[in-house]
Parts: C-alpha cells; sequence; structure tokens
C-alpha cells in the first residue's frame, strides 16, 4: 500500500512538476545565471575602445569577425586573442537577405549551401593566416540562418552544427535554457542602445531559469547608430563581477562548453 501510494504521488508529481522544475542543470560555484558579451563584424570601435574597457574590468568577451575587418588593427586584435578574448568566426563576406541594400551582391537567397561552405572555409583560412587560432564558435550573419528562396529554401543550421560547438543568432527574446539549448541555435539578445537597467533587467530576468544570456551587439562607442555604449558597459561590467548578483561573465565558448559537459541530455 505505502509502495502504491509512494508510485501515485510519483505519478501525480510528474503531472504538476513544470518543465523548468525538473532542470536539475547547476551553474558552477554556485552562480544563478550565465552571461556573455558578445560583438560582431571586427568593427574598429571594438578594437580602438572595447579592449581596453575589457582590460580594465578584467572581463572576456566573445568578438564574431569577418576576419579581413582585422586587418587595419591586427597588432589590436593579435593582443586581444592573446588575453583570453574569444575570437569567433563571422563568415568571410557576411551574408544577408538581399533585402539589405549592402547585401544585394551576394544575397542569402541565391546561395547554395556549397557557396556558403566555402565562405566559411576562407574565414577558416584567413582567420589561421591572421591570428594562428580556429574559431570554435559562429555568429549568423544578420542572426539569418538559410539558404535559397520559397520551396528551395534550406536551413544552414546543420552547416553550423556540424562545424561549430555554437552558433549564435540575433535580435532573439529570450535568454536560453542550458538544459534544453540547441547550441547551434544560441540565442543572442541585441545589447545595442540598451541601458544599463535595461541589461540588468535582461540578466534578473534570465536568472529566474538559471539561464544563459548572450548579449549581441556592435559597436563599443558614445552613443551612435548600433552601438553599445562604453558607459553602460562600464557600469555592466562593474555589476557582473559582484560576487553578490551571482553572475557568471564568460566567453561563448566557455559557457557552451561548460554546458556540454554538465548536462545529460540532449
Ligand atoms: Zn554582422
Amino acid at each position: 500500500m505505502k509502495f502504491l501510494s509512494a508510485i501515485s504521488l510519483l505519478l501525480a508529481g510528474a503531472v504538476w512538476v513544470p518543465v523548468s522544475a525538473q532542470t536539475t542543470f547547476q551553474w558552477p560555484e554556485g552562480k544563478r545565471v550565465a552571461v556573455s558579451l558578445s560583438f560582431d563584424d571586427a568593427r574598429e570601435s571594438q578594437a580602438l575602445n572595447g579592449f581596453d574597457l575589457f582590460a580594465r574590468h578584467g572581463a572576456k568577451a566573445t568578438f564574431y569577425v569577418n576576419p579581413r575587418s582585422m586587418e587595419k588593427h591586427i597588432e589590436k586584435w593579435k593582443q586581444a586573442a592573446a588575453q583570453g578574448h574569444e575570437i569567433g568566426s563571422h563568415s568571410d563576406t557576411h551574408p544577408c537577405s538581399g533585402n539589405f541594400p549592402f547585401a544585394r551582391k551576394n544575397p542569402l537567397e541565391e546561395l547554395t549551401l556549397a557557396k556558403l561552405e566555402a565562405d566559411l572555409n576562407t574565414a577558416d583560412r584567413d582567420l589561421q593566416r591572421l591570428l594562428g587560432l580556429k574559431a570554435t564558435t559562429f555568429a549568423y550573419p544578420c542572426g539569418s540562418k538559410f539558404i535559397g528562396r520559397g520551396v528551395n529554401t534550406q536551413s544552414y543550421v546543420p552547416v553550423i552544427a556540424r562545424r561549430f560547438r555554437a552558433g549564435r543568432g540575433f535580435r532573439d527574446e529570450a535568454a536560453n535554457d542550458p538544459a534544453y539549448v540547441d547550441l547551434a541555435q544560441t540565442l543572442g539578445v541585441d545589447s545595442d542602445g540598451m541601458t544599463f537597467e535595461q541589461m540588468k533587467a535582461a540578466v534578473a530576468k534570465a536568472a529566474q531559469q538559471g539561464g544563459w544570456l548572450v548579449f549581441a551587439g556592435h559597436n563599443i562607442a558614445k552613443p551612435g547608430n548600433q552601438t553599445t555604449e562604453i558607459a553602460v558597459l562600464e557600469e555592466f561590467l562593474r555589476y557582473a563581477k559582484d560576487p553578490a548578483n551571482g553572475i557568471w561573465l564568460d566567453t561563448v565558448d566557455a559557457i557552451a562548453t561548460y554546458i556540454q559537459k554538465h548536462r545529460t541530455e540532449p
């Protein structure tokens, strides 16, 4: 009888326990939330303003580069890689939808998977040539994950899943659930134009679920177009470093690697 009631309690539990409560995933050292700061396109402002800022706070970020864009400040980029920042791939030619005028010469709508792989190979070769390293994570240019049109559209997520530990999206609206996330479609939340209060609120929301929030920005500068502000980042880095806030701030690769090692499935 006792045994049966234990079974029925278990069954009742299985019905009532929400999915999030079944997650047993734990961040290291009792941290409540993981956060990555990532920046795309190897913009000049990242080299001129970003690396010093992160050095002042002893923080690491992930930079998704189109390798040839690093050439003008290549010494700074070499130093950034040596200091432990992650240098990820953002492809060679940055293909996006042809609806963007800048992308019309090389639009996703006209690409094939073979051409896309060739583009990724060129980026790999240039990254090896310029920094002597291989990217382990990727950011989808414009956050787009398809090639082709209409009935001939194909996802290129499987290509990224084969080649990289993680692929980061853009302008997604949520943090990642470490026990569930498909790392090839890791969500990325736009940090450009955010205030410190907005960044803090996004982290607090992610912490409620023990999530992994990946910010994705472009310029690191004074307020402007596609810019995560220097002053906002200064304040955010001070906040993220305070042990009272329970934040694990690290690169996309470091956190994705931890997730792969510490979850049972998938
Ligand atoms: Zn980009």
